[in-house]
């Protein structure tokens, strides 16, 4: 996908957006939000090791039609969910009132509030062709959106810098889905032709040219649509597994365990599991600081055996892959792919395979015939073209 067919994809999913308001309020909204899914480029489990990631954003985007209105009630129409929901002050002045996808709404809105922010009144029309639960973040998109929308409609004073965290508390706290920051920074802090370079722990961003199209190379995403097995009771273990290690170190966190001499570290760990959790998490975290020193150097290509390491030991060490993500892993770098891993969490989700721009059509037949032989439901794919992060788009 080129620059200019994502412009057309946002302009696509912004009519929908728009129509649907124009239809249900009966009236042009004032403006429309865009706000990205994401894929991570590399750096998987390191954010809540106080580590590195690399997300960039996606050109599929949700889009946020609005219009404020003098009383403070939010009315909120979704084209994925086909529901209108109507938000009050109740509603938005403690976590957990609201459940389902209005969660998401009203948890902005909440977290807004809770930070002294005179939040307008609105109604919003909202569509999206991020994909829903696959991994690639629709609700830090639709969040996102949202908070854009409100905080310029309100002319809230709030720095884009600020934008993040509060996008999370809402997930966090009024949706209840522990999520780290990697999320809502990259659907809010994203560039164009660039990936997001974030350290969560300081929360510094440097933007890293990652322009695919100019190297003559595709990202091609595939969506395993293997169904997700027990992802937060698995979530939930690592992250005690890997705070847990950072005790018996005396570290802070993971991040501290220098990758130099990492062998004489993990010998001072009995259990031989934590061991590998650790070994994943820091050599993880070099990775990023390689792949971002690549790219810094316009080396796009040779940044490919860092995304399989980075598989390798999502798999081996992390144990966090399954049958779906290292069979499409495999069958597109048999196909030529420079590089594939998983991205996102685990446990299933999508794959990324660094490949020539012209061969996205030979690995995706690969990566489906692959499928087939092993009796997996086909996947989704696409190639996704390093997108802006939130906008107003008209
Ligand atoms: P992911 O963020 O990977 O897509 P999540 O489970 O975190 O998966 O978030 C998906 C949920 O977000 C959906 O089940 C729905 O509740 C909500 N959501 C996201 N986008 C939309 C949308 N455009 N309309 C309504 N709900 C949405
Ligand atoms: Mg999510």
């Amino acid at each position: 996908m080129t620059r200019t067919d994502q412009r057309d994809v946002v302009a696509a999913v912004a009519a929908r957006a728009i129509d649907g308001f124009t239809s249900g309020y009966g009236e042009q909204p004032a403006g429309a939000w865009a706000a990205p899914g994401r894929v991570n480029l590399i750096g998987e489990h390191t954010d809540y090791n106080d580590g590195f990631v690399l997300p960039f954003a996606l050109p599929q985007q949700t889009v946020v039609a609005v219009t404020p209105r003098p009383e403070p009630l939010w009315t909120v129409w979704s084209e994925q969910s086909g529901e209108r929901i109507d938000l009050d002050l109740a509603d938005v002045a403690e976590p957990g009132r609201v459940t389902g996808w209005g969660a998401y709404v009203a948890g902005v809105v909440w977290a807004l509030r809770d930070a002294g922010f005179d939040v307008p009144g609105a109604r919003l029309a909202i569509a999206s062709d991020v994909p829903l639960g696959a991994g690639l973040s629709s609700s830090a998109a639709l969040e996102s959106a949202v908070l854009t929308a409100l905080a310029d409609l309100g002319g809230l004073d709030l720095p884009v810098d600020d934008r993040p965290a509060l996008a999370q508390r809402a997930e966090n706290v009024y949706a209840g889905m522990p999520c780290g920051i990697m999320d809502q920074s990259a659907s809010i802090r994203c560039r164009d032709g660039h990936a997001l370079f974030l350290d969560c722990r300081s929360l510094a961003v440097e933007q890293i040219p990652f322009d695919v199209d100019a190297a003559g190379l595709a990202v091609l995403v595939v969506d395993s649509r293997a169904p997700h097995r027990h992802v937060t009771g698995e979530y939930a273990a690592r992250r005690a597994a890997c705070e847990a290690a950072a005790r018996a170190l005396g570290v802070p966190a993971l991040r501290d365990v220098p990758a130099d001499g990492l062998d004489e570290t993990l010998a001072r760990l009995d259990d031989p599991v934590v061991r590998r959790r650790v070994r994943h998490v820091v050599t993880e975290n070099r990775r990023v600081l390689e792949t971002v020193a690549l790219l810094r150097a316009g080396r796009v290509r040779e940044i490919g055996p860092l995304l399989t390491a980075s598989h390798a030991s999502m798999r081996d060490d992390f144990e966090i892959t399954v049958p779906e993500v290292d069979t499409a892993v495999e069958a597109a770098l048999t196909a030529g792919a420079y590089g594939a891993r998983m991205t996102g969490g685990g446990f299933g989700g999508c794959v990324l395979a660094l490949i020539d721009a012209n061969r996205s059509e030979p690995v995706t037949a690969a990566v489906k015939n692959a499928y087939t032989a092993q009796n997996f439901t086909t996947p989704h794919t696409f190639t996704a073209t390093p997108s802006p992060g939130a906008h107003r788009h008209t």
